[in-house]
């Protein structure tokens, strides 16, 4: 077996996005002498999602407004799936982050002439609650949540992959972390009092997709693989325009944000056709997975741009006012080739996020003890249907109480002893591929990328969808006969991706397995054998576990704790304005 050297720390922190930067500040705020490390597979503050954020954060904050009315559209786009203790903690707690971002880590937000904070329409709110930077909100938020975390005294591990939770003898306990140093190749058990999981989740695994590159979904696979409870993982959600400038860049996939149908942006299909008002009466304005849906139909039709998709068109609104208000989308536009402003855009819907992950509470404790989870990682918050601009809220407000819980939880405790199979099993998994023969690691991509897309995507059903359980078996036999070429571990890129295709191989599996055990449409989630979203009293979610190296799934009834179907939370007054 490959050797491994031994760090301690009292918490550690998997992930630098806005989950992992706020634990780490609550946590030391708490208590700062405690021993905090964050580690990253990237680069602390250049990595992960939240930097990307465009759009912005939900936070009920104007007149008018209120977290009740932030509440009951998170549960009703969410389509009654949500949990609503979860909910309720995101739209409160928000109110108080946002002051926290501003006040105290010092994010300047668009204002509006009164002073007051400027917030832009989200498509599938009842009020314009999102608070933003132009259109580069992510990189305002993580460049002073970073430079904080840098003035104070919190390690930092980058460059440091996360392969496995390491539990105690107990097997539900955390011990630790098995981590891969990608600088050295070497591995490194971290063992902690208290872990925390916020490595992003991230639906990479779909042929065209939006979240940062080094997301691969390792903090799910490595749930999964603990046997942890993960919940309404057949809920993908995609972004209805992602960029379509042709299979030769990276840049196809990437979002260009929601804000531009907020504010009255067009789509057209191939014969230069408006049609999302014969899908919605909402029209561009619906939630994320109906107009999706309105475009792939459209695709499917035949309907299509030049590279498959359909246009998005801005110009009506007048292209020095675009240019103003959306210069970060303006300029990705025009290094494609593409006039935002005064032209048409190409857009594909594009895999953006996972309403799914790990089972938590509100105070971010998991099923096992010292390990927490917050953002992206953990499954609940938004059911079956997320709202743009409650993704970065979730990970702010989130990642916060989690850092307040571990810091708590902490004193008094020891480290424990971690299970030494467990870690030797962990070492001789990761490091299969360097005892095989070299293969072609970008063909097993593609096909994994092509099974998701059509089998399990948008629009889905039982064949389909057996069809790509038997697709993905087949994929992750095969993988397990690829190695890598080079036998140096450093910086070995090859081997990295043989990792990240056996996490994605493992949550794809989980997602095909919820989405067959979901006999009707709830957001997301869309049936063509069966279209009607049932029986929303009586609804369900899934929990998927893995045992014995097989997936089993439990549906759970969804507790409606503050208000149930067809009910309103909101005064008849303001439910009417
Ligand atoms: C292009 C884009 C635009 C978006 N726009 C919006 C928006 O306008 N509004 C909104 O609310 N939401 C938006 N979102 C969603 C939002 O970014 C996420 O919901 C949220 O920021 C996730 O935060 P997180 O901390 O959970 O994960 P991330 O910010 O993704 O951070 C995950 C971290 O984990 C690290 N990591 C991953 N794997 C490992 C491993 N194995 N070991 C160690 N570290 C690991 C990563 O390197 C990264 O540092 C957008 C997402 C994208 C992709």
């Amino acid at each position: 077996m490959q050797p491994f050297d031994i760090v301690s720390t009292d918490i550690l922190i998997l992930g630098s996005g806005g989950a992992g930067l706020f634990a780490a500040l609550h946590a030391h705020d708490a208590d700062p002498s405690l021993d905090i490390t964050v580690a990253v597979k990237g680069l602390l503050g250049k990595c992960g999602c939240t930097r990307m954020v465009q759009g912005g954060y939900n936070v009920a904050l104007a007149e008018g407004d209120s977290p009740e009315r932030h509440f009951m559209d998170t549960i009703t786009g969410g389509k009654w799936l949500p949990d609503q203790e979860l909910a309720w903690k995101l739209v409160n707690t928000a109110v108080e982050r946002i002051h926290e971002l501003e006040n105290e880590l010092g994010c300047f937000f668009d204002r509006n002439a009164d002073g007051t904070l400027h917030q832009k329409a989200f498509a599938g709110q009842t009020f314009d609650r999102t608070v933003h930077k132009g259109d580069l909100t992510g990189i305002e938020i993580i460049n002073r949540l970073s430079e904080q975390v840098w003035a104070r005294k919190i390690k930092r591990l980058e460059e440091h992959r996360a392969i496995e939770l390491i539990p105690a003898a107990d097997g539900r306990s955390i011990a630790g972390i098995m981590m891969i140093d990608l600088r050295s190749g070497k591995y490194r058990l971290v063992r902690a009092k208290a872990v925390l999981l916020a490595t992003g989740g991230g639906p990479t695994m779909y042929k065209f997709h939006t979240p940062s590159g080094d997301k691969s979904c390792d903090g799910l696979a490595m749930a999964l693989r603990a046997g942890l409870s993960l919940r309404d993982m057949e809920m993908v959600q995609f972004h209805p325009t992602g960029l379509l400038a042709g299979p030769d860049t990276r840049m196809t996939g990437t979002v260009l944000e929601e804000g531009l149908r907020g504010a009255g942006g067009y789509l057209l299909n191939g014969n230069h056709e408006r049609f999302m008002h014969n899908v919605d009466p909402r029209g561009e304005r619906a939630t994320r997975d109906v107009v999706s849906r309105g475009i792939y139909a459209e695709m499917r039709a035949g309907r299509t741009t030049p590279n498959g998709g359909v246009y998005i068109q801005m110009s009506h609104l007048g292209p020095d006012k675009v240019r103003k208000q959306f210069k970060g989308m303006v300029e990705r536009c025009a290094d494609c080739g593409f006039d935002l402003a005064g032209g048409l855009v190409e857009v594909v819907p594009t895999a953006h996020y996972m309403m799914g992950g790990v089972v938590f509470k509100p105070d971010c404790s998991t099923e096992w003890s010292g390990l927490f989870a917050a953002g992206e990682d953990t499954g609940g918050v938004h059911g079956a249907n997320r709202l743009g601009g409650n993704g970065v809220a979730n990970s702010t407000v989130f990642g916060g109480i989690a850092g307040d819980t571990m810091a708590q939880w902490v004193q008094g405790r020891r480290l424990l002893d971690y299970d030494a199979e467990r870690a030797r099993q962990a070492i001789e998994a990761a490091d299969r591929p360097f005892s095989l023969p070299a293969g072609d690691l970008h063909a097993l991509r593609e096909r994994l990328a092509d099974c998701m897309w059509d089998d399990a995507g948008i629009v889905r059903d039982k064949a389909g969808l057996e069809r790509a359980a038997a697709r993905l078996e087949t994929l992750q036999d095969e993988l397990l006969e690829v190695g890598v070429a080079d036998g140096n571990r450093a910086y070995n890129l090859t081997w990295q991706d043989w990792l990240n295709l056996d996490s994605l191989l493992h949550v794809s599996k989980a997602i095909v397995h919820a989405a067959l055990a979901r006999e009707d449409s709830r957001g997301a989630h869309f049936r063509e054998d069966y279209p009607e979203v049932r029986d929303l009293e009586n609804s369900w979610f899934s929990v998927i576990r893995m045992q014995g190296g097989a997936l089993q799934l439990e549906r759970r009834p969804v507790a409606f704790t503050r208000v149930s179907p067809g009910q309103t939370i909101l005064t008849e007054e303001e439910a009417s304005t």
